[in-house]
């Protein structure tokens, strides 16, 4: 067996290659962006063709620049941007119309028209989910309304749904294993996360064929070969998650309580909540981490809209610095922000608090606030907003975080990463390796083929991670925290109008 393990990195905006040897050591990326497009406002669209040939370019152009061939791979993994919908034929491969990617919002009608039929309680008891044009259910229903014929080919089982995890897979095998794993099922709103299993009622809600459906199997195992003419040799693809639960497991967070925070553009935060599926009740969704030995394993998930792009208005938007590191330095100039606090609702704010006309806010300003204070004030909401989502999961689950596990651009940020564990009053633990989702594929389809034992043979092998221990005192901690609530309250509700809805970032 091969002695490498090649992560298939599908991501929004670009397909990235990364090969780690045994002991989960990067040792090359490739990487290759493709088109977006944006056919009305809101609307947000791919094509399946070019997320397909710049995937197979990259891990070709990996292979070449550590000059491995494909035979020296035990496996290859597959992680993915989530929920983004793709329908092809079945005998041809072709897409019938291009993929609808997560962001967009041009299935918000079907989603009114799901609540108006009431079934919003339904959908959460089922699915974990929230009924919003973000996931793939309602994305399917539109393209089978958008194609002439598509709902009656669907049914007599000429087409294919698949999330891109099904799409890569479908056409790395020449189409002879159509299978999905539940990180990726999960967030369809066509799939019962307590069963495992694609939900009759659902499908039945969006008439959406179930001959059309793709096998669900475990995340970590065989899905099948990746054919000899891709990339010289067959390969076994042998795990595969969506990029979040990829990123969770990468991290390591295979335990109940263990919890990983992406600081990129927003915020991504999952909690390894075990073999229960907690129901939110703090406004955040529940999902399947990933099924092993055929057991599900469920996180607690919340997103924060604003994080890293707050930093980036800083610097784009008011101009008071010219990159993103040196607000770390310009954080620790003053020794707090003099009580300046910053919401950066500026598209709404999302968990805890989905609040659409929230808006950003700045209170506190005195005439010695400086640049410095506000800079402070920015990143400190980001560690803010981090707590207000593991304070809902706490809530939620039961289960009290022993640490954070954190990774995306923002987390080199020191500053950060110490007030994010002062503020939560538990360790912060940043990885000597940082590219998590990639490991957590590696890591699937490495444990999938046999390359190592468990988890731990891996883990073992994975360089020491920094750690920031908390130093605040419980006291002003809670102060402090107090304060950013009643900031939080004032941004609220502030979009009525023309006149206050202004701008989205
Ligand atoms: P994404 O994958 O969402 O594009 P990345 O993980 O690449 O995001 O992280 C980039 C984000 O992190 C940007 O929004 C940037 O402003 C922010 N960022 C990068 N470095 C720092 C830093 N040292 N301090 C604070 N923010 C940073």
């Amino acid at each position: 067996m091969g002695r490498f393990v090649m992560a298939l990195d599908q991501g929004t905006t670009s397909s990235r290659a990364l090969l780690f040897d045994e002991r989960g050591t990067l040792v090359a990326l490739d990487q290759l962006e493709f088109p977006q497009s944006f056919p009305r406002p809101g609307w947000v669209e791919h094509d399946p063709e070019a997320i397909w040939q710049s995937q197979l370019r990259a891990a070709r152009g990996a292979l070449e620049r550590a000059g491995v061939a494909a035979a020296d791979l035990a496996a290859l993994g597959i992680t993915n941007q989530r929920e983004t919908t793709v329908v092809w034929d079945r005998t041809t491969g072709e897409p019938i119309h291009p993929a609808i990617v997560w962001q967009s919002r041009q299935t918000s009608a079907i989603c009114d028209r799901l609540r108006a039929e009431g079934l919003e309680e339904e959908v959460r008891a089922r699915t974990g989910l929230r009924i919003d044009a973000y996931f793939s259910g309602t994305k399917v229903r539109f393209i089978l309304d958008a194609v002439e014929g598509a709902q009656a080919r669907a049914e007599r089982g000429e087409l294919c749904f698949g999330t891109i995890d099904t799409w890569l897979l479908f056409r790395l095998t020449q189409g002879r294993v159509f299978a999905t794993e539940p990180s990726n099922a999960s967030r369809t709103l066509l799939f019962d996360v307590h069963r495992g299993d694609w939900d009759d009622f659902l499908l039945d809600a969006l008439g959406v064929p179930r001959a059309m459906l793709p096998e669900v199997r475990d995340s970590s195992g065989i899905f099948g070969e990746a054919d000899a003419g891709w990339l010289g040799a067959s390969v076994p693809i042998a795990g595969i998650a969506g990029d979040q639960q990829a990123a969770l497991f990468g991290q390591g967070c295979v335990r109940e309580g263990l919890a990983k925070n992406t600081y990129g553009t927003g915020c991504f935060l999952l909690m390894n909540t075990g073999s229960e599926a907690p129901r939110s009740q703090a406004g955040l969704v529940t999902t399947v981490a990933w099924r092993r030995g055929g057991r599900l394993e469920y996180a607690l998930e919340g997103s924060i809209f604003v994080a890293g792009s707050a930093v980036q208005w800083l610097r784009d938007g008011l101009g008071v610095v010219t990159h993103a590191q040196e607000t770390e330095a310009l954080a620790r100039s003053v020794p707090d922000t003099d009580g300046v606090y910053l919401v950066p609702a500026f598209v709404g704010l999302g968990a805890p608090y989905w609040d659409e006309a929230a808006r950003g806010t700045i209170v506190g300003l005195t005439r010695g606030t400086t640049r410095a204070h506000l800079v402070r004030a920015t990143l400190e909401s980001i560690a803010f907003q981090t707590r207000d989502v593991m304070d809902a999961m706490r809530v939620d689950s039961g289960i009290v975080p022993e640490q954070l596990r954190v990774d995306g651009g923002a987390c080199e940020n020191d500053f950060l990463m110490q007030f994010q564990a002062d503020v939560l009053g538990i360790p912060v633990e940043r990885p000597a390796m940082l590219e998590a989702t990639a490991l957590g594929a590696a890591a699937l389809a490495g444990l999938g083929v046999g390359l190592w034992r468990d988890r731990s043979e891996l883990d073992a092998r994975l360089g020491a991670p920094t750690v920031f221990a908390p130093r605040m005192s419980a006291d002003d901690r809670e102060r402090r925290y107090r304060t950013w609530q009643r900031a939080v309250e004032r941004s609220r509700a502030w979009a009525v109008d023309d006149e206050t809805t202004g701008a989205s970032a």
